[in-house]
């Protein structure tokens, strides 16, 4: 069966083209919203006179008012526990993959359950980093409808060629709660070349690198473009290397040349800020001047562009270091490559540019603000998207989003709507009961986050699962879809090699109306279905807390105290009790304390086995 969208849009058919689509670069300092004016990427600014760059900051006054962009990174210095930077960095990540940034955030991270995702505690309430980014994407969206006089509704948002399956995800369900329905997520470095018109042309076969220098990360990604499809051969770099660090060089070398007193300096936040501000204002002057000077607590200082670019060497050196290894990991020479791009406010140093060119032996594409390239590219995408370059042949996608259900009802999507057919991807489960002999796979299409919303295609089940203990099991769910629209769903579990196959003939088999419904149907719910999902989530991993602190209790009897039993068996009431009821909050505090009070005793415990296994004792 074919798919029932129109192939030149990649939209449903009868969907209307006047829509404006916007593009979006959610970016972990700042963000941008761009749009297609009179055939030209646009980015929109906040005002007159003002550019397009909006703070990725949030903050929350006491009365829980929330304000995005430059307001709220004024609040950065003066009420930092309630002002949230740098969301980017937690999405899709648990407090496990984060905790090595938390000296860096002045904000709560909560480190309850380390290996679920990370939340953010501000004003005694939890946020998931999603619920901080789709505030970023509200004041987005709303930013382009003042200025465009109409409801924006659909976007592409980018994001970093290295964000995995989850990073992506969260991305996407961001959007959702921001009320846009989120037709691409695009690599950074593929919207950056897109910018450049690269790729327009189906004919067009060509490597590309697109070097990224922000204020505070640092990425290199090479392509190759083929057929109208860019496919990343390699990436790397250092999330947190980036124009701070030149700053901050240039601050200490101040501090070293003008014999400044770093103990009086260092007490005092507002000087240390105004020096290093004035150290960035020297970097950006130095991009198209020989000095600077001018003059701080009383005196003059200056900096040539020779003594800049001493201090900048050694990070520039780490970035060409990456490259290096970028280009090694691509399988390509330097001479293969045929073009390079610049992204990201610190490529205007043209130090950067000079080193490029004698690594790759090309001279960087710099007609295009840094700053901007990748939403303006993202405009691009979405107006090829919109139906509006007909020059342009979109590659068959998947319409609606192939998953299965897991725990609670909620559905969990194997392959995201848009993606490319025929395509292939697969997710690794465990179970959550000891002794599970079987599994039921329930295959889903719809864009809802309950199954039960979404439409039903298919269901099998996995058996001769050999009995053990929940968690055990290596089970693998694999979804094959082929350029006709079948589906081929796979299960089986690693350890045992158990396996069965399921193939579902028409994934597609469904109205263009029935189709556009639960699309309209996925943005009108989303706020009611992420709250859901949250809270579903919550319950489950509450459930598992649950059931280990009753395990653990049990295999510990001996070693605990009697008033630890008590206070854990009470502890471990009240977390079942809360996740009767819908608020999540609740669970989630009383997960807290849980997990409080049993971390450390669970240590003892460890300390304890490690020191019989020492002493050759069987644990
Ligand atoms: P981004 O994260 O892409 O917005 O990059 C911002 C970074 O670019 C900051 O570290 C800025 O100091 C840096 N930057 C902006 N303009 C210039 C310039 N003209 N020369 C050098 N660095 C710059």
């Amino acid at each position: 069966m074919k798919i029932p969208i129109d192939l030149k849009t990649g939209e449903v058919a009868s969907e209307k083209k006047e829509d404006i689509i916007v593009g979006i670069d959610l970016g972990t300092t700042n963000s941008l919203i761009a749009y297609i004016k009179e055939g030209e990427p646009v980015t929109i600014k906040s005002g007159a006179g003002k550019n397009a760059l909006v703070p990725s900051v949030i903050h929350f006054d006491a009365e829980g008012a929330v304000v995005v962009g430059d307001t709220a990174r004024d609040r950065l210095i003066t009420d930092p526990s309630n002002t949230i930077f740098s969301v980017k960095r937690l999405m899709g990540r648990s407090y496990d993959d984060v905790s090595h940034l938390r000296h860096l955030l002045g904000y709560e991270i909560i480190d309850g359950d380390t290996a679920s995702l990370v939340k953010v505690k501000v004003q005694g309430r939890f946020y998931t980093p999603i619920e901080l980014s789709a505030q970023i994407l509200r004041s987005l969206k709303q930013l382009a409808e003042n200025d465009l006089g109409k409801p924006i509704s659909k976007a592409v948002i980018t994001v970093p060629a290295y964000f995995n399956d989850a990073q992506r995800q969260a991305t996407r369900d961001a959007g959702k709660l921001a009320g846009l329905d989120v037709l691409r997520i695009v690599n950074e470095p593929t919207a950056a070349s897109l910018a450049y018109g690269i790729g327009l042309d189906r004919q067009q076969h060509m490597n590309i690198a697109v070097y990224d220098l922000g204020g505070g990360t640092f990425d290199i990604s090479i392509l190759r473009l083929e057929d109208g499809i860019f496919d990343v051969l390699s990436t790397h770099g250092d999330t947190s290397l980036g124009g701070d660090d030149i700053d901050r060089s240039i601050v200490e070398h101040w501090f070293k040349t003008y014999g400044f007193d770093l103990a009086t300096i260092g007490k005092d936040a507002a000087k240390g800020q105004e020096i290093r501000l004035l150290a960035e204002k020297a970097k950006k002057h130095l991009s198209s001047h020989e000095t600077y000077t001018n003059s701080i607590l009383g005196r003059e200082i200056t900096l040539s562009r020779a003594d800049f670019e001493k201090l900048a060497a050694p990070l520039i050196q780490r970035t060409l270091e990456s490259c290096r290894h970028a280009l090694v990991d691509s399988g390509l020479k330097a001479s293969e490559l045929d073009k390079i791009i610049l992204v990201g406010g610190s490529t205007r140093i043209p130090l950067i540019k000079s080193e490029l060119k004698n690594l790759f032996g090309l001279d960087p594409d710099d007609n295009l603000d840094p700053d901007e390239v990748v939403a303006l590219g993202a405009a691009v995408q979405a107006d090829i998207l919109a139906g509006n370059r007909k020059d342009i042949l979109l590659l068959d996608v998947t319409p609606l989003s192939l998953g299965i259900e897991t725990v609670g009802g909620l559905m969990d999507v194997i392959i995201p709507r848009n993606s490319k057919v025929p395509g292939r991807a697969g997710r690794k489960y465990t179970t959550s009961v000891d002794g599970q002999t079987s599994l039921r796979v329930s295959v889903f299409q719809g864009e809802r986050d309950l199954v039960a919303d979404n439409r039903k295609l298919g269901e099998f089940t996995l058996r001769n699962i050999p009995p053990m203990p929940a968690g055990m099991p290596k089970l693998e769910v694999h979804f094959v879809l082929d350029a006709d629209g079948i589906l081929t769903v796979k299960a089986m579990e690693e350890r045992s090699g158990t396996q069965a196959t399921v193939e579902i003939r028409s994934a597609y088999g469904i109205s263009e109306e029935e189709m556009s419904r639960m699309l309209i149907d996925s943005i009108r719910h989303a706020e009611q279905d992420l709250k859901m999902r949250a809270l579903l989530e919550s319950r489950n991993e509450a459930a598992n807390i649950s059931l280990s602190t009753d395990r653990f209790i049990r295999q510990h009897t001996d070693q605990l105290t009697e008033n630890e039993i008590i206070t854990l068996e009470k502890l471990n009431q009240n977390l079942k009790e809360k996740c009767k009821g819908d608020l999540r909050d609740d669970i989630e505090s009383a997960m807290k304390e849980l997990n409080d009070y049993s971390a450390p005793i669970a240590h003892r415990m460890l300390d304890i086995s490690i020191n019989k296994a020492l002493k050759g004792q069987k644990i």
